[in-house]
């Protein structure tokens, strides 16, 4: 039997090997405290009934593992529910030759060149490369929507600010689906809106399968400070090109993470508050949008926003150096957001592939109707 982590974001730090059981912890590296990714394959156990065992409770989620026995293609979480616990079981089928179990549905490069096969060109679906990392990976930008000047208004997303935040990288892909598709909001976003989507921010983060959320010395998403040179080349790309994409013409931003693990807050979509009133109030009115919008599985209400003051949402959390932060700030902002996707749960109903792709189409429509009906109409 073999246990590694030898793949594109893999993560696991092995521990003791018994014979029915396996202790496995995540691989920290450089994150400050503890977080939660992990991300291995089992090869050789095809037959036995093995238990994982894990340093704590606060390591597997809401609906348990996440199992793939594609070489990680496809996943499905273990179950409907999985109490906290600090290990799991499996049993391991005599025919398929190598599991992989993880605590969310893994995405790297390899998913998004598989989204964007058979994609590319439709609704002027560009990829590009915005910048090399530190380690000197190309680091994908996409375009899409109006690329001439003749857009009246535009929308810049990005993910994986915190490499680990995989659920946020399969709304962007509903998204994206929903500017492509021959529809009243695709025919609109594509008619008005340059589009640029930047989906696996901390690319090498991705890649090496690290958490990135609080990496040391701090992580992506607190590298938007005022006046301060960026650590990050990707995040110094982001924060030279944002202005220059708007063109000065009105622009939404919105950021996508996911939150804790499991529990209370964890279990709901919601949007992180802003500290400046003028924008929270803008949320609000998008949280509106996106309500009536809505579709798939995932519930959404704008009651699950959280303020600023309320929670971990406070001036101590650094928030005046993330992105939504810094873009707010920006020329011509209209709209500036950070959306949290639960990792297992939503409002009971469950996260995965389709649902998540569900949310951002409804997210689509809303940013259509923000732009449209609210910023276009009020500006013009
Ligand atoms: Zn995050």
């Amino acid at each position: 039997m073999r246990v590694d982590a030898d793949f594109p974001g893999g993560n696991v730090r092995l521990g003791g090997i018994r014979k029915d059981g396996i202790e496995v912890a995540p691989d920290l590296r450089d994150t400050k405290g503890n977080w939660f990714y992990w991300n291995f394959r089992v090869r050789g156990a095809g037959g036995r009934t093995l238990r994982f065992e894990f340093p704590n409770e606060r390591l597997i989620g809401a609906r348990g593992p996440a199992i793939s026995v594609d070489g990680g293609r496809t996943w499905r979480w273990q179950g409907e529910a999985f109490p906290a616990s600090a290990s799991f079981e499996h049993a391991f089928d005599g025919m398929v030759a190598e599991t992989r179990f993880a605590m969310t549905f893994p995405y790297t490069v390899a998913d998004l060149d598989e989204f964007l096969r058979g994609r590319e060109g439709k609704g002027n679906l560009e990829r590009q490369v915005l910048c090399r990392s530190r380690k000197g990976r190309e680091i994908p930008l996409l375009k899409l929507g109006r690329l001439d000047d003749g857009f009246s208004c535009s929308l810049l997303v990005t993910a994986r600010q915190h490499a680990c935040e995989t659920m946020a990288s399969f709304v962007v892909e509903g998204l994206i689906d929903a500017v492509l598709a021959d529809d009243a909001t695709g025919q609109w976003l594509r008619e008005h809106a340059r589009i640029h989507v930047v989906p696996l921010t901390d690319f090498d983060g991705v890649e090496d399968g690290d958490q990135g959320k609080n990496r040391t010395p701090y992580d992506h998403n607190r590298d938007y400070g005022e006046g301060e040179d960026p650590l990050y080349p990707e995040v110094g790309e982001i924060r030279r090109l944002a202005p220059i994409w708007s063109g000065s013409r009105p622009w939404v931003f919105m950021d996508m993470h996911c939150p804790y693990i499991r529990g209370g807050i964890n279990e709901v979509v919601y949007q992180v508050g802003s500290v400046d009133p003028k924008h929270w109030e803008r949320q609000q009115v998008f949280a509106r949008l996106v309500e009536a919008e809505r579709r798939g599985a995932l519930l959404y209400s704008p009651s699950d926003d959280l303020p600023f003051g309320v929670s971990w949402n406070v001036a101590a959390a650094g928030l005046a150096k993330t992105a939504a932060s810094w873009m707010s700030r920006q020329a011509g902002n209209e709209l500036s957001t950070t959306w949290e996707i639960p990792y297992a749960n939503a409002g009971g109903a469950e996260v995965n592939v389709t649902s998540c792709r569900d949310f951002g189409a409804g997210l689509a429509a809303a940013v259509r109707r923000y732009l449209g009906e609210r910023v276009l109409r009020e500006g013009a």
